[in-house]
């Protein structure tokens, strides 16, 4: 299952594969520790806090912060058609950070600090199926 986790993996299972589904399925997800509630995105299936490897995925807050970037010439295999591609690197309101490429709505030039949002996609079919996220631009609400 996790072989459809963005371009691509080297990992062809994980107990956290279902993470796929839930991309799919349009959610944003971390993991929780069924036993003590603990949460962790990037998801994880063995607690942290108590190591228990019962958890379940629960949908999280998709508003972030940009931290770091940085622009891709010499693509890793697999990239090779995508570049220049752009890399950010988000601190996660809901906690957490997350690595993803930057999506249209997102300019290169963003400032860090600036207000993104990460947003699942899917592309393509059957065999070629393929979920990840993107960072978006995110207007700055009111209240914060
Ligand atoms: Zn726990």
């Amino acid at each position: 299952m996790f072989d459809r986790f963005g371009m691509i993996t080297l990992t062809r299972f994980s107990k956290v594969g279902g993470i796929v589904d839930e991309l799919l399925a349009g959610r944003f997800v971390a993991s929780r520790c069924t036993r003590c509630g603990a949460r962790s995105f990037p998801p994880r299936a063995d607690c942290s806090e108590c190591r228990s490897g019962e958890f379940e995925f629960v949908e999280i807050s998709r508003r972030a912060r940009l931290l770091s970037y940085t622009t891709i010439h010499a693509a890793p295999t697999g990239f090779e058609d995508q570049v220049p591609y752009t890399l950010g690197v988000v601190e996660l309101e809901a906690g957490g950070r997350a690595m993803a490429c930057y999506g249209e709505t997102l300019p290169v030039d963003s400032e860090l600090g600036t207000p993104v949002s990460v947003v699942p996609c899917v592309r393509g079919k059957g065999d070629g199926l393929r979920a990840y996220y993107t960072l978006e631009r995110r207007e700055e609400e009111a209240d914060g």
